[in-house]
């Protein structure tokens, strides 16, 4: 097992664990409540996975792209937060490698 599934398997601990304390706490809950906790739990840690996954995948493109414009190699620009819509509506906050043309100062993200 890498570092990767570990860590998932340790989110899901997580979750279980929260999610039992939270049963313990309310003994009386409905099955609607309990499934109202569950899902909001589900939605944190799916963004958080699809976070994770943006985020990897931002890191191992190192190609450098060609200005739209002007079609000259970009240079690196920094890391810039950059929201994305998800498929629910939920903003997806990542970093992702900025670049910017010195010709023309066109800014681009890679895309994804
Ligand atoms: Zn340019």
């Amino acid at each position: 097992m890498d570092s990767k599934d570990a860590n998932a398997q340790e989110q899901a601990n997580e979750l279980r664990h929260k999610l039992s304390q939270w049963r313990q706490a309310n003994p009386q809950a409905t099955l609607t409540e309990i499934e109202e906790v569950v899902e909001v739990e589900l939605a944190q840690l799916r963004k958080q996975l699809v976070e994770g996954m943006i985020q990897e995948a931002a890191r191992e493109t190192s190609a450098v792209p060609d200005c739209p414009p002007c079609g000259q190699k970009m240079v690196k620009n920094g890391w810039r937060k950059r929201k994305l819509k998800g498929k629910e509506g939920q903003m997806v906050e990542i970093d992702r490698q900025q670049w910017r043309c010195l010709i023309c100062g066109t800014t681009l993200f890679p895309p994804g």
